[in-house]
């Protein structure tokens, strides 16, 4: 149970870091939906970490979708004061405008979190578990057989013995 914890908590971070960078990047890149996009990301990253396990990449992706909000609203206020990308221009929003568009955007990341792990999930598959070899030749025959003379094995459906040439009952 703490190594299942572990791994969704290192797939929640991985996807949460990877969607965060590519939401800044995009944001950067002045894409709209920059934010969902990077948590559709940040959701085949956690995926892929999780390797197969659909419920809990579900988990991770809408983790890593909703976590990397504050961590891509606080990438983009440092870069907006440091000055690497250009404040927006027009009209300040109002305050109401910002808390709705926080709660939209982390909504969204949400869902496309936890799609993108599903997605991931249900195309990257592990490995199937290769069937049993089948029998070597002459053993499905049936059971093996031993002379009633001298006791040496027998090949299948042999009539008389290899070893001793003694006939052998049917
Ligand atoms: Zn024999």
């Amino acid at each position: 149970m703490a190594n299942r914890n572990r791994e969704l908590g290192t797939a929640t971070l991985g996807g949460l870091v990877a969607g965060g960078l590519v939401s800044t990047a995009l944001g950067m890149a002045d894409i709209s939906f920059s934010t969902a996009i990077g948590a559709f990301v940040g959701g085949l990253v956690a995926a892929y970490l999780l390797y197969g396990k659909t419920s809990q990449s579900a988990i991770a992706g809408a983790l890593s979708g909703a976590l990397g909000t504050p961590f891509f609203l606080g990438v983009s206020q440092i870069l907006l004061i440091f000055e690497v990308i250009p404040l927006p221009s027009g009209p300040t929003p109002q305050l109401s405008e910002l808390q709705a568009a926080v709660v939209v955007i982390l909504m969204m990341n949400l869902i496309a979190g936890a799609i993108g792990a599903v997605i991931l999930s249900a195309v990257h598959h592990p490995p199937k578990s290769l069937p049993p070899p089948p029998p070597p030749p002459g053993s499905a025959a049936g059971p093996v057989r031993y002379c009633v003379q001298c006791g040496a094995q027998l090949p299948s459906g042999a009539m008389i013995c290899t070893h001793c040439n003694a006939r052998q009952p049917q």
